[in-house]
Order: structure tokens, then C-alpha cells, then sequence
């Protein structure tokens, strides 16, 4: 939108202003069954469980609960779908390709009614859905909308005048388990690179979150994807995540959630018929801040680090080392930088902070603030629910927060900022490195060769310098040690969706 505006010295301007986005007016919730070939089907065994609003408390809709026979179902209709002969299997890669542009198209089309309904689904603040989500999810496409017709093999020469071709064909039925946290995000992350490597997917949206999952189906028919290519089962874990896991039919699984699952779908792989599993799990991110970086700048991006998604992101800045020096000056701009947050309905544009996903979450965290309270750290600000306001928890903020206590060594899942002191780097480095988890980390510095040096020596998949939650399309994430296994994300997640097959041939003559 345009206005007229006056500059400082008088001149009469047109100045470019971007009203907010509101999100849309939701009466009914069009996309509650389950998605296999195309198609709305019931559950087979005729239940539905319930989807709440996180900010209120209300029922939004029931949603057709998919069991062990929807799974079979869908995999027997990703199996059609993925045989050699099928229109998926004949496509052209370009093709396949133009599919997923034209997917992104649509979600760029229905942006503001996706965007509410993951607000509404989750309770994350409405601009944060419309901006950084369905920016993320539509940029995921596209990257791999790219990649569709990139992906080859190679020609080599080898030993005894033989000559051996690499062809990288696609996997096959690509199971996916995704979390609450990031529903729409995560099922990019899981379906871009699976269909642009020309495998079909059987894919499991959380059970608090199955809405956005549901709407995407019906662009997914749109779009044209043929059927069977892409079935969606709104279902629980125990039952139709493990069902995924374990079964004999499915090529490899994807998963993003906790390490205590992570654990059994990997068993549950080795189990069955050994699938390929790639795992993203939990984190217990260390930042660094030394006494010479822009202190400004560390204190927004760990705040942020800590607080974005009420703390729900398996990347929190859950643990942040400061140098001695600067130790008090950064624990009362924290404080400061906190008081700035605005709790409210997360459907306001003003709101940026939302409430907890559900009760059990609600409840794990608030114990976990509590044991913070009895085990001595100094709790600086927040620390109780927000009264008469669903699952609502202020950001919190602790200090002289010691290795040993609980909150410096089990992933919170809330809004919770712990601040530590350190004296030496290496002092740092050792405690940052010291838990299961390498998921993330970050470094503030205005040594370059500092960070380096740093990034080198911490063990997690990620190193942030200067900044912290910079996810691109392009660039490799997962974790060290138990914070996962496998990339998702840039080139790197290709090798994840396609086999290897070397061909190889005996020469006559001599080349
Ligand atoms: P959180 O604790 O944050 O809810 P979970 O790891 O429990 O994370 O859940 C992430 C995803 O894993 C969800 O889609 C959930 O339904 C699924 N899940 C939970 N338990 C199992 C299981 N035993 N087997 C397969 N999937 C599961």
C-alpha cells in the first residue's frame, strides 16, 4: 500500500507501508480425514479424537484418527503410485519438479488461511506463522522444486578396464514422523527433498496439530501430484507412528521429535526390515558469549534463541555460558530485553508470545521451573503461569544456574533462558560439549578467529556465530550424538531420499 509521507528536510514523498496481515475468519474446518490416494477417506476402525485451541482451551474439530490399517492402506497406495511403469516412476524429473513449484504456488495462494489455522492449531503468535513458517515451508519447496532434475549420478573409469555408472534412484515408500512444534515446517522439511528424489510418502502430522497437514493434502491434489504419491495419516504415535516404523513395506523413516522416540522408531526399524532412518531429536543448545562481542546483539539473539516459539524448538538457547566480566551487565539486559515481550491471543498481530502447547507440556515445564526455584539458581523474572489464560507461561529467566541441576541438563521445552558464568574458553568449550546432546550452538564474538576456533571444538551440527536460529533451505541440519542421526535440508538431505546403484561394465577395448 501507498501513503504520502514528509521527509526530515520537507519533501513530499510516497513512502511504501505494509499494512500487517490479519488472519481470516475460520467457521468450519474443511480437511478433517484422512488423505490416501487422493482421496478424504473415515477410519477404518470409525474414531476421531479432538484438536484443541492451546489459547483457550477450545475444541476446534475432530479429526478422522488413522490406525495400523489406514497405514497399511496408505502404503499400499504410495506402493502404486512408486512402481516402476507408474505415471510418478515415468515422469519427467523437470515435471516433478514443476509439481512441487506449483504446490508452493498454492500454499503462497491459501498463506493467510494456513497461516491461522497453524495459529490456531499451536498457539504461535499469528505473524510468526505467516512470515517465518510459511516463508520457510514455501522456500522449501522451491529449493527443491530445483534440485528435481539436478540430481545425478557419475561416470567413472575404474581399475582393470572396467567402466561403472552411479545412478541415484529414488528410495521408495518414505515414512515421515513429524512433531507439534513446527507442523507445517516440518512437513516441507519431510516431503520437499522425498518428492524431488521421486519417492512417495506416507507422512504422520503430530496429533495436537493435524490441521495444516490436512489442508496441504488438498493443495497436494491440486497441484496435481498423481495418487497415491503423498498420504497424510492424522493419527497417535503409539499406534500409527509405530505402525510407520515398524512397517515391512516402507523404505526408510524420517522422523523429527524426542530422543525417547527417536529411540524406539530406530528400534522399531532395526526390528522390522532394517529401513533407513534419519532422526532428529532433542537439544540442550550451549551459546558462548565472550566479554568482546556486541552485547546488544547476544542479548537479543540468545533471548531470542531461548523464548522464539515459547521455547518449543528442539533449538532453544537453553544454556547460555557468559563470561565473568560481563556477567551482570548481560543478565539485567536480558531481564530488560524480556519485560519487552507481548503475551497475549496469539491471533493479535502484537502478540509475540503464545501459550504452551497442552497441559502435559504446561505441566513439565512448570516442574521444571519449580526444581530450578528448590535447587538455588536466582530466578530473575517470569517463572509463573499467566492467571486465567489457557496454557499461558511468562518467560523466565534464570541465573547462577549450576551444571548439575536439572535445568541445566534436561531439555525444558518452555520458556526458560538459563544463564551461566564462565572464566576461560576452554572452560566453556568443555562444559558446552559436556551433555548427550549436539544439536546446536552458537558463539558471540568479534574475534573471527575466536569463533572459528570455537565452532571447531564444539560437538553439534550447527554452529551459529553472531547469531542464532538462521535455518535456510540450503544449508545441512541435525545433530551430534543423541540429538539425532542424518541431514535434513540442503544437497546434503538428496543422499538421505535415493540409493546408490552402480552399474557396472566390462570393457572390450581398451579406452
Ligand atoms: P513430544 O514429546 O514433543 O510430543 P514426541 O517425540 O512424543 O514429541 O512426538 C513427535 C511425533 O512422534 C508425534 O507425531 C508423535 O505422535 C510421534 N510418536 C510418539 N510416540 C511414538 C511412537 N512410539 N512411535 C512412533 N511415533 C511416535
Amino acid at each position: 500500500m501507498a501513503q504520502n509521507g514528509t521527509t526530515a528536510n520537507g519533501v513530499v514523498e510516497e513512502i511504501q507501508t505494509h499494512p500487517l496481515p490479519l488472519p481470516v475468519k475460520v467457521s468450519n474446518i474443511r480437511h478433517t480425514k484422512i488423505f490416501i490416494d487422493n482421496k478424504w477417506l473415515p477410519s477404518t476402525r470409525g474414531r476421531t479424537f479432538p484438536t484443541f485451541n492451546p489459547a483457550t482451551g477450545v475444541k476446534i474439530c475432530d479429526v478422522e484418527e488413522a490406525d495400523i490399517d489406514d497405514v497399511d492402506k496408505a502404503v499400499e497406495a504410495a506402493k502404486a503410485a512408486g512402481q516402476r511403469g507408474s505415471p510418478w516412476r515415468r515422469m519427467d524429473a523437470s515435471s516433478r519438479g514443476r509439481l512441487l513449484h506449483k504446490l508452493a504456488d498454492l500454499v503462497e495462494r491459501d498463506r493467510l488461511l494456513l497461516a491461522t489455522l497453524e495459529t490456531l492449531d499451536t498457539g504461535k503468535p499469528f505473524l510468526q506463522s505467516f512470515f517465518i513458517d510459511l516463508d520457510g515451508s514455501i522456500k522449501t519447496l522451491r529449493y527443491y522444486a530445483g534440485w528435481a532434475d539436478k540430481i545425478h549420478g557419475k561416470s567413472m573409469h575404474v581399475d582393470e578396464n572396467f567402466m561403472c555408472l552411479t545412478k541415484h534412484e529414488p528410495v521408495g515408500i518414505c515414512g515421515a514422523i513429524i512433531p507439534w512444534n513446527f507442523p507445517l515446517l516440518m512437513f516441507m522439511w519431510k516431503i520437499a527433498p522425498a518428492l524431488s528424489c521421486g519417492n512417495t510418502v506416507v507422512i504422520k502430522p503430530a496429533e495436537q496439530t493435524p490441521l495444516t497437514a490436512l489442508h496441504i493434502g488438498s493443495l497436494i491434489k491440486e497441484a496435481g501430484f498423481p495418487p497415491g504419491v503423498v498420504n497424510i495419516i492424522p493419527g497417535f504415535g503409539p499406534t500409527a507412528g509405530a505402525a510407520i516404523a515398524s512397517h515391512m513395506d516402507i523404505n526408510k523413516v524420517a522422523f523429527t521429535g524426542s530422543t525417547e522416540v527417536g529411540q524406539l522408531i530406530q528400534e522399531a526399524a532395526a526390528k522390522s526390515n532394517l529401513k533407513r532412518v534419519t532422526l532428529e531429536l532433542g537439544g540442550k543448545n550451549p551459546c558462548i558469549v565472550f566479554a568482546d562481542c556486541d552485547l546488544q546483539l547476544a542479548v537479543e539473539e540468545t533471548q531470542k534463541g531461548a523464548f522464539y516459539n515459547q521455547g518449543q524448538c528442539c533449538t532453544a538457547a537453553s544454556r547460555v555460558f557468559v563470561e565473568e566480566s560481563i556477567y551482570e551487565e548481560f543478565v539485567q539486559k536480558s531481564i530488560e530485553e524480556a519485560k519487552k515481550i507481548v503475551i497475549g491471543d496469539p491471533l493479535d498481530p502484537q502478540t509475540s508470545h503464545g501459550p504452551q502447547i497442552d497441559r502435559e507440556q504446561f505441566g513439565k515445564i512448570m516442574d521444571l521451573i519449580d526444581s530450578g526455584r528448590k535447587e538455588g539458581a536466582r530466578l530473575e523474572c517470569g517463572g509463573a503461569s499467566v492467571a486465567d489464560k489457557g496454557l499461558f507461561i511468562q518467560p523466565t529467566i534464570f541465573s547462577g544456574v549450576r551444571d548439575h541441576m536439572r535445568i541445566a541438563k534436561e531439555e525444558i521445552f518452555g520458556p526458560v533462558q538459563c544463564i551461566f558464568s564462565f572464566k576461560s574458553q576452554q572452560e566453556a568449550v568443555e562444559r558446552a560439549n559436556s551433555l548427550q546432546y549436539g544439536l546446536v550452538s552458537a558463539i558471540f564474538t568479534k574475534s573471527m578467529d575466536r569463533a572459528l576456533a570455537v565452532s571447531a571444538a564444539l560437538e553439534t551440527g550447527t554452529v551459529w556465530i553472531n547469531c542464532y536460529n538462521a535455518l535456510h533451505a540450503q544449508t545441512p541440519f541435525g545433530g551430534y550424538k543423541m540429538s539425532g542421526s542424518g541431514r535434513e535440508l540442503g544437497e546434503y538431505a538428496l543422499a538421505e531420499y535415493t540409493e546408490v546403484k552402480a552399474v557396472t561394465i566390462k570393457l572390450t577395448e581398451s579406452l
